[in-house]
């Protein structure tokens, strides 16, 4: 086993105890501090006094598998390829984001693998496990942990003492942690990776009761990590806001139906959010891209701009280079909504009856802020970090990151 591995730039050492990443899908830092405000939470408060606390940043479009991909290539979506969870083929149809070939970059987690460390990956959503497998990455979800064989075992569940809670159960999440503490003691993994859902921060606010519940069953699950003599790192794909208007009805701008009204009739409007999961979002979020022709690209620009709520209409070139995407995978124009707001197509194709409760959601810049909770304390750099660093800091590594990332 050599001692450090190379990964997109970057030489992470090789864990020299076991080291587990936790993504906390939704964990806006509100749920932490007002979890230790209120002494909820002994075990993370632990972490934050004796290892590493701070807020970091996710990347831009803040939803779940570009960020997921970063934490796992410490890497931003221009190198790993995956601005969202969809994007336009040259043919006009949507593309999946779902499959490991879209990939341009290999993940820690498989260049570990590849020098002989034992590693693993558990997620709580079907729709992020091949994208984490890939590169011979041993990896099982929650959601088909009654069907996936690993570690010896005919079902993933079995490593567990109860079956898999449904994926919109408030445990979901904690299932998933469970499967990682009891796969990896099977598979003797020294590196572990394990995502969340944010069904629940989806649905309630920090304080809400199921939050608390949430917060609190995580909280005795990071002690058993801890107590097991794990090395943690917690950090968030993106944070939550609340997307309604003052009558509690989401507010939404329907951008299709703007452009229309604007006489641009040739956009296509596609929404990265969009995933199988649609019953706590209904598809709506706070960033989305717009391929219109060069004719109506102005027209486009200038109506979307208009409209409240929207607060940068950015060019594919601008967005390329400021949030670090990948140019041929997002729109020809990139547009990002305010705290309280959220794009969608028309107003007919979205079904906000299949919303559980009020809209909750994410996307943009200010669901940008991340907690990042560490068992060691590290130095984090003066200009702060963003989520792609955490196994960087938790592990250590010999060389300075190739760019500003
Ligand atoms: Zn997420």
């Amino acid at each position: 086993m050599s001692s450090a591995v190379e990964a997109n730039g970057t030489r992470y050492l090789t864990p020299s105890a076991r080291t587990a990443v936790v993504c906390v899908d939704g964990c806006d830092p509100a749920y932490i501090e007002d979890a230790l405000r209120r002494g909820l939470t002994p075990r993370l408060a632990e972490m934050a006094a004796s290892g590493t606390h701070v807020t970091a940043r996710s990347q831009l479009p803040s939803f779940t598998n570009p960020n997921n991909l970063s934490i796992v290539t410490g890497a931003p979506p221009v190198v790993h390829g995956l601005p969202g969870n969809h994007y336009l083929g040259e043919d006009g149809r949507e593309v999946q984001l779902d499959d490991p070939a879209f990939l341009r970059a290999p993940s820690i987690h498989a260049r570990m693998a590849a020098a002989g460390v034992p590693v693993l990956a558990v997620t709580s959503k079907d729709k992020l496990r091949r994208l984490l497998a890939a590169g011979g990455v041993p990896c099982v979800s929650v959601e088909h942990a009654a069907q996936l064989p690993i570690a010896g075992l005919a079902r993933a569940a079995d490593a567990v003492d109860r079956p898999p809670p449904g994926i919109y159960d408030w445990d979901a999440s904690h299932y998933a942690l469970e499967l990682g503490l009891a796969l990896a003691a099977r598979l003797d993994t020294a590196l572990l990776y394990v995502s969340l859902t944010d069904c629940v921060q989806h649905a309630e606010p920090p304080g809400s009761p199921l939050s608390d519940r949430f917060l609190v069953r995580l909280d005795e699950l990071v002690g058993d990590y801890l107590d097991a003599g794990w090395r943690l790192g917690l950090v968030a794909d993106h944070g939550m806001n609340r997307k309604t208007a003052s009558d509690g009805a989401p507010n939404v701008r329907y951008l299709t139906d703007e452009l229309q009204r604007a006489g641009v009739r040739d956009a296509h409007v596609v929404l990265p959010i969009t995933d199988p999961y649609v019953a706590h979002h209904a598809a709506l979020g706070s960033a989305c891209w717009v391929h219109v022709g060069s004719d109506g690209r102005d027209r486009a620009r200038e109506a979307i701009g208009s409209l409240p709520g929207v607060e940068e209409v950015l060019t594919r070139e601008q967005a390329a280079r400021h949030l670090e995407l990948p140019a041929d995978r997002i729109g020809d124009l990139v547009v990002l909504a305010d705290a309280h707001t959220v794009l969608g197509r028309s107003a007919a194709v979205h079904d906000i009856s299949s919303l559980h409760g009020p809209l909750r959601s994410h996307g943009g810049r200010h669901e940008q802020a991340v907690p990042l909770l560490l068992s060691e304390r590290v130095a984090v750099p003066a200009g702060g970090c963003s989520n792609a660093d955490v196994h960087r800091l938790l592990l250590g590594c010999r060389a300075a990151p190739s760019s500003s990332w």
